[in-house]
């Protein structure tokens, strides 16, 4: 029995040298290569149990950019859009200005908007009982006259508008009239791409009306109004707007989810085409079935923005994007009080480093890259080098990523003075890469996030309102 105990403890004895040799060794040969994707994540978690915790050997992909812990973005519909009520929201959350709502919170917070106001409801957007008519839009009504044209474009360069909030208002007093034509999306892309403007996100919108609407078609009867992916219909439009640049859609489904481990889900649209859908945080809990409680005006802004919903994603690393109507309110001064102190609060977890606020289109762009980055490490002498392939989209297919595609992508490295990013075999330019140090869990090396800009990019133009 002795005996036995002592080959016991020998052989315990050896297998702790053999692991530490395993730890301690570097690896020296240029073919260790450590594959990474969603498929092979879990065989990777398994391969650096072999380290310690707190100082892996190998690369591994960081969820957020460092030093960020948590992601969120605020995606707001432009329905009771005015230009007056538009410019002072975005000085407030896009500047570090003295505004009239207060300083600025200096967000990277962009909107949606409209090509046309196809609405024949009596409905005022603005004080002074501004009518529906003077709503902010592309082109005027549904013609062929350009109305808020050029400063939409300007925002759309400057990253004040990243989304559309579908073609246009289209909400009619009859559910079953609509003034929405196929002839309005081609005029609609075609403006838009003669303007260089690049939009990649599309937010379904408003009541049966809008038949361009095409997220939800098939999910259940009550989304059997849109039409705009249904190649029979005259109002048919996703084989131009696909094609143009949408990437991701909101779909019109309504979530009391607040984060989430990914925003994105594929989509097959009835015409075959695949876009990415994603989440936004529209209601609280459902109290009864189908009673839903909406929390997207901006009067919810602090519901929707409460500590313990910021302190959750901070904990669980999580992506949020909320939904928004910023415009919701005809005050002089659109954003409610406790909506600016929420503001605030997002801004402070944003400066201390917490939470990563970006606007939808980057946050979504991010979401897709650090789920199907496909790269591969290699050691050479003291150096490791990560060779980026590809991002390998399940939607749109595989691509070979830019910077802007890598924006904020972080490694996990021991040694980030010799580690060596690559897309291909082309390293990238030392300008874009930035060093970091231990997070808690390892030091680390960064593709650069978007510089932050709290420019005042506002403009008026006489006539609109
Ligand atoms: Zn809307």
């Amino acid at each position: 029995m002795k005996k036995f105990v002592r080959l016991l403890f020998a052989g315990l004895l050896t297998a702790i040298v053999l692991v530490l040799l395993l730890v301690l060794t570097p690896i020296k040969s240029s073919n260790v290569v450590v594959f990474r994707s969603l498929q092979d994540k879990q065989s990777i978690y398994t391969f650096t149990n072999h380290q310690t915790k707190s100082h892996p050997i190998i690369i591994e992909l960081r969820k957020f950019p460092f030093p960020y812990k948590a992601m969120l973005a605020i995606s707001s519909d432009a329905d009771h859009e005015t230009l007056r009520k538009f410019n002072l929201i975005h000085e407030f959350l896009n500047t570090t200005q003295m505004t009239p709502m207060g300083r600025g919170v200096g967000l990277d917070i962009a909107d949606s908007f409209f090509m046309y106001n196809g609405s024949d409801l009596h409905a005022f957007v603005d004080d002074h009982h501004t009518p529906i008519g003077k709503e902010f839009t592309y082109f005027k009504g549904v013609g062929d006259t350009r109305y808020g044209a050029k400063i939409i474009d300007a925002y759309i360069h400057d990253g004040w508008l990243d989304s559309m909030h579908t073609y246009g208002d289209f909400n009619m007093k009859n559910h079953a009239q609509t003034r929405f034509t196929r002839k309005l999306a081609v005029q609609a892309i075609q403006a838009l791409q003669a303007a260089h403007d690049k939009v990649t996100v599309w937010i379904d919108h408003g009541n049966q009306s809008n038949v361009d609407n095409f997220g939800s078609y098939g999910f259940s009867r009550f989304y059997n109004y849109q039409k705009g992916a249904l190649p029979h219909s005259p109002y048919y439009h996703t084989d131009l707007l696909i094609p143009y640049g949408i990437k991701f859609v909101w779909t019109d489904r309504n979530s009391s989810v607040f984060g989430h481990q990914s925003m994105i889900y594929p989509v097959k649209l009835p015409d075959g085409r695949e876009v990415w859908g994603f989440w936004r945080y529209t209601n609280g809990r459902e109290r009864r079935p189908g009673v839903i409680r909406w929390l997207w005006s901006v009067d919810d802004l602090a519901r929707q923005l409460s500590p313990k919903h910021l302190r959750a994603i901070i904990a669980h690393h999580q992506y949020a994007i909320l939904a928004q109507h910023f415009c919701a309110d005809n005050t002089v001064l659109p954003l409610p009080q406790n909506a600016r102190d929420r503001l605030r609060l997002l801004a402070r977890e944003y400066h201390d480093g917490k939470i990563l606020v970006a606007r939808t289109s980057r946050l979504l762009k991010y979401n897709v890259t650090e789920r199907f980055l496909h790269y591969s490490v290699a050691h050479k002498n003291n150096q490791r080098i990560i060779h980026i392939s590809a991002v390998r989209d399940p939607v749109f297919g595989t691509f070979t990523p830019t910077i802007d595609d890598l924006r904020g992508i972080t490694f996990y490295t021991p040694d980030p003075d010799n580690t060596i990013i690559e897309i291909g075999n082309t390293p990238i330019a030392p300008k874009f890469i930035q060093k970091n140090s231990d997070d808690g869990i390892a030091s680390s090396v960064s593709i650069k996030w978007y510089k932050p800009d709290t420019a005042n990019y506002s403009l008026t133009q006489p006539g609109v309102w």
